[in-house]
């Protein structure tokens, strides 16, 4: 019997796979588990609150949050080096590329940011907006924030 229980470690080893990731446990991270917390001032106007979800093991690199916008509340340009995926669940917002049109998003939409592509994202001025944020991260980065968005940008009297 003990070779049979050697088995699986026998078979990793000439195989070169890890078997450690299919022995894991599943994980279930309880809803109210995790504290909701404001935006920053720096990276964010206006009040927004980011609840995390979750940050994948490695070598998985994807994370994700709920990021609700309050009316008028918006991102400050940024980029994500590997691009970002946003699954718009509640209200109505707004997302916008540097020098593109500023796109209205509502519950349903999936957004894709090309990596490295400076953009925003956010609620529009009577509406509040919800949306998962799904990106992943490159060297343990998955945003690199730049500075506010004025209120004239915001208001798509830029171009
Ligand atoms: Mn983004």
């Amino acid at each position: 019997m003990k070779t049979l229980i050697a088995l699986p470690a026998v078979f990793s080893l000439v195989t070169g796979v890890a078997h450690a990731e299919q022995s894991a446990d599943i994980r279930i991270t309880r809803a109210g588990t995790q504290p909701s917390i404001q935006g920053s001032a720096e990276n964010f106007t206006g009040a927004v609150r980011v609840d995390s979800l979750f940050k994948a093991d490695s070598p998985a690199r994807i994370g994700g949050g709920t990021v609700t916008f309050e009316p008028g509340a918006r991102t400050a340009w940024h980029t994500h080096p590997l691009g970002q995926t946003l699954i718009v669940v509640a209200g109505v917002g707004y997302v916008q590329k540097e020098s593109g049109p500023r796109q209205e998003i509502r519950p349903g939409d999936v957004v894709w940011i090309p990596p490295s592509v400076r953009h925003w994202h956010g609620a529009t001025a009577t509406n509040g907006m919800t949306h998962i944020a799904l990106a992943e991260a490159l060297e343990g980065k998955a945003v690199t924030w730049a500075e506010k968005l004025s209120d004239t940008e915001y208001e798509g009297m830029r171009q």
